[in-house]
């Protein structure tokens, strides 16, 4: 893959790449902010996280405060990114890991990162990237899906995907690698019908140039199904009325009403260290 071309196109055809939300682009020089805004960002939408963020670090700027605040006191200000009371126990608890064991620094490396409570993968690279400057590929979803839809990587998990990421991408791409991506994937990349006949990147894209030739695009093991684009024929055509209602299972299939009613589409709350 052409990584620098590929970057290169989703930079100019994105502007400055300011695919953050504005609280966290205006503190990513405080890695504590980014540690903590990134772990708040699980599970809920940008604006959500920001509006968190900025009352959250009005009043708790650093981890010594932040340690010292209850969980009770700090469910009001991060109500809106949803999970609050998981998330003000994690947020608290990693405050205190940070004053306790690094006398109020967030470390700077990725095995210290990931001991914190409520710090995983992603959280642990964003802080290295985003805080730090470290070259590091934080992977969520959106680097997850579109790394194999570009064909670049063959993955079920952005774990996994991380990780052949790492052997496959030189370490110069590694940085600006997630902000584009990330942004790609909230605009013309999305989990469902990508836009591949607008996309800046479609001629280097496994998916992409299938579509556009007429082929069944590579489909990843876990992926959101084959990628859809005007003109483009699904690979699997759903017309009757049985089959729109029946949801494929490994041992046959379902019903959307029998899938709901076994949770399966509640979301949960996000497990501490699994960002
Ligand atoms: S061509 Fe389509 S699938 Fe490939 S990166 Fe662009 S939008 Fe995504």
């Amino acid at each position: 893959m052409d990584w620098e071309a590929v970057l290169d196109r989703l930079s100019a055809f994105y502007g400055r790449g300011d695919w953050r939300t504005p609280y966290l682009r205006d503190h990513a020089e405080n890695p504590f902010q980014v540690l903590i805004g990134t772990i708040l960002s699980q599970r809920t939408r940008d604006e959500h996280t920001d509006l968190a963020s900025a009352q959250l670090f009005a009043r708790y700027p650093d981890a010594d405060s932040l340690a010292a605040a209850k969980p009770s006191d700090l469910e009001p200000l991060i109500r809106a990114t949803g999970f609050y009371r998981v998330k003000s126990r994690v947020i608290r608890e990693c405050a205190e890991a940070i004053r306790t064991r690094f006398a109020g620094v967030v470390p700077r490396t990725y095995d210290e990162l990931l001991a914190l409570p409520g710090v995983g993968p992603k959280t642990a690279n964003c802080v290295l990237v985003f805080g730090y400057g470290i070259p590091a590929i934080p992977v969520d979803t959106h680097v997850h899906r579109i790394a194999n839809r570009l064909g670049v990587v063959h993955t079920k998990t952005p774990e996994e995907t991380e990780e052949r990421l790492r052997r496959v991408v030189d370490e110069r791409y590694w940085i600006p690698l997630n902000p584009l991506l990330v942004q790609h994937g909230q605009n013309l990349c999305r989990p469902r019908g990508p836009r591949c006949d607008e996309c800046p990147i479609e001629d280097l894209c496994a998916t992409g140039r299938a579509l556009r030739s007429g082929r069944t695009p590579p489909r990843p093991e876990d992926g959101p199904g084959p990628a859809r684009s005007a003109g483009a024929r699904p690979a699997r055509r759903v017309s009757d009325r049985r089959s729109r209602r029946a949801v494929p299972t490994r041992t046959g299939t379902r019903s959307r009403r029998q899938r709901t009613r076994r949770g399966r589409t509640r979301p949960r709350p996000p497990p501490a260290g699994s960002s």
